[in-house]
């Protein structure tokens, strides 16, 4: 898949941006999560997955994965899912 050439610039986020936004979702009130085996395995997949763009975006929903992956109602929009 190739990237969007329109908005790359835009959504290539650094590292500091993904733990940026992982503390941000984490840290809010009500927010379950995953145990961190379950987590690096979605992540594995993910990384292995031709729809992640950046190191980090799905771009069948649009999600950052570093976040996604860690929430316990997270799931994978493939057809069959991944994780
Ligand atoms: S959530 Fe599923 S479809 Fe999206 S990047 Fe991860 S494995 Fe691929």
């Amino acid at each position: 898949m190739k990237p969007c050439r329109r908005c790359a610039a835009k959504t290539a986020l650094t590292n500091e941006d993904i733990q940026r936004m992982v503390l941000q979702v984490t840290s809010m009130k009500g927010v379950r999560l995953i145990d961190n085996n379950i987590y690096e395995k979605r992540i594995s997949a993910c990384l292995d997955c031709e729809h992640l763009e950046y190191g980090s975006t799905c771009m069948l929903c649009g999600c950052v994965m570093q976040v996604r992956a860690r929430l316990e109602n997270g799931c994978c929009p493939a057809k069959p899912k991944k994780w």
